[in-house]
């Protein structure tokens, strides 16, 4: 009997994980995502700040994961029964022979207080379509209001979290809000984006970005706060370790993601709430079941930390576990996952990036144009590569949308 592979979740691990297996006609393939579309999520902050409109970086799974053996199912998956093989969703029971989770993460707010409450944050294009419409909004009324502190609450945003995404967002917030207050001749306030972080450099993850990125952030007047860890977060603004009080009606939460773990019987995850897997990312109690992509951790053999939370190790995770799976079904051996950083680009700004491939670094429009044509790669989706690389070509010589959707 043809055998049932099921993958919860489609973001980059689970539709390179499907592609792979889709290749095969001997297997039944069904993903089952809370969404009908794979979203391109690096690009969301450049929609929260106007540079791109963002229905080019969805594209719906029946466009890009075809064949007769394959099904889709739009629903969310509750609890999984590792011992009866079957994934109980919304809509009913999916019994399986193969299980691949890639759910992905959600936010870590680590238990700050009013974090949750009043932070935006950038995981789905609605919650990008929001900062930008929170933003738009808050500097009308700011043009509106009379007292100057109120004007300046109303034109800061802080920004929790310096890592890449952070970095990123911090300046073309800044370049956004930048466009707006000039756009109305009558109003000389300025706006302020905060970018604070608890250790004593912006973007730890790529130490050999770090100077260009504080260069950036100086160049274009992000308020850069190293050192300093936000205590609590209010309607009107966040409170510091040290007491300090920085106003703003905006405050987004980029300060961490934590592994998105669906319910198992029995519980796997324990008391750290993770999936650890093995070289072939199976879980290690019910080797049918593999893990990838951000909701699972993976310590590679000789490492202390599990590998980190990128799109690239979510799309060769899949690729792995689609190429095992084939190999399971074909009854040959398994092929250990290894994976090797090929480089890194941060956007900086309009028409500026910072990056490196192997041994060669580029800053500047070189940078920025390579990381474009890389994306224009990954985006899945004809129309979605030839839209976004229009909307890109055009940014350069028009400005930002700043209009509330
Ligand atoms: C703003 C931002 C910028 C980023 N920039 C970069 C970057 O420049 N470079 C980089 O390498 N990485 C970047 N990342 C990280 C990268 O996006 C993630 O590592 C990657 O998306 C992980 O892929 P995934 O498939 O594991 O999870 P996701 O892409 O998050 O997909 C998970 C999927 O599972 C679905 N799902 C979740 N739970 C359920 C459930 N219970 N039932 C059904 N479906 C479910 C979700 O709807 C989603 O479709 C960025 C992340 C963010 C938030």
């Amino acid at each position: 009997m043809m055998k049932h592979v099921v993958i919860v979740g489609g973001g980059f691990a689970g539709v390179y994980a499907a592609r792979g297996l889709l290749k095969r006609r001997d297997v039944k393939v069904t993903l089952i995502s809370k969404r009908n579309y794979f979203l391109f999520i690096p690009m969301l902050h450049e929609v929260a700040t106007g540079g791109l409109s963002g229905y080019n970086l969805a594209e719906p799974y029946r466009g890009i994961l075809r064949g007769k053996n394959f099904s889709f199912l739009q629903d969310e998956v509750r609890e999984v029964d590792l011992v009866k093989r079957r994934v109980a969703c919304a809509h009913g029971e999916v019994p399986y022979d193969y299980l691949v989770l890639a759910t992905g993460s959600t936010t870590n707010f680590f238990g700050t207080k009013g974090a949750e409450e009043h932070c935006f944050v950038l995981k789905s294009l609605e919650d990008a379509f929001r900062l930008k419409n929170q933003v738009v909004r808050k500097a009308e009324e700011a043009f509106m209001a009379k007292e100057k502190d109120v004007q300046e609450q109303k034109l800061s945003v802080v920004i929790v979290g310096a890592g890449p995404t952070g970095v990123e967002l911090a300046i073309e917030m800044q370049e956004l809000l930048e466009q707006i207050c000039k756009s109305n001749a009558s109003f000389h306030g300025r706006p302020s984006v905060y970018l604070i972080q608890r250790g004593d450099r912006v973007i730890p993850q790529i130490p050999r970005l770090q100077g260009d990125a504080e260069r950036q952030l100086k160049k274009h007047g992000v308020h850069v706060l190293t050192g300093a860890g936000v205590t609590e977060v209010r309607k009107d603004g966040v409170v510091l370790q040290d007491g300090r009080i920085i106003a703003a009606d905006t405050v987004v939460w980029s300060a961490g993601v934590k592994p998105s773990i669906v319910k198992t019987i029995p519980d796997v995850a324990g008391e750290k709430r993770c999936l650890v897997v093995d070289a072939y990312l199976r879980l290690l109690q019910f080797p049918e079941v593999f893990v990838i992509g951000d909701c699972a951790t993976y310590i590679p053999e000789g490492e202390k930390t599990p590998i980190p939370m990128l799109a690239q190790v979510a799309t060769e995770q899949g690729k792995s576990v689609g190429k095992n799976l084939a190999r399971l079904l074909g009854k040959r051996e398994l092929v250990p996952f290894s994976f090797k950083l090929k480089g890194q680009f941060i956007s900086l700004g309009k028409g500026y990036g910072a990056g490196f491939i192997g041994p060669l670094k580029l800053t500047g429009f070189k940078a920025w144009w390579l990381n474009r044509t890389i994306y224009l790669f990954k985006i899945l989706g004809a129309g979605n590569k030839l839209k976004t690389a229009w909307e890109w070509t055009l940014n350069l010589f028009t400005k930002r949308d700043a209009c509330e959707h």
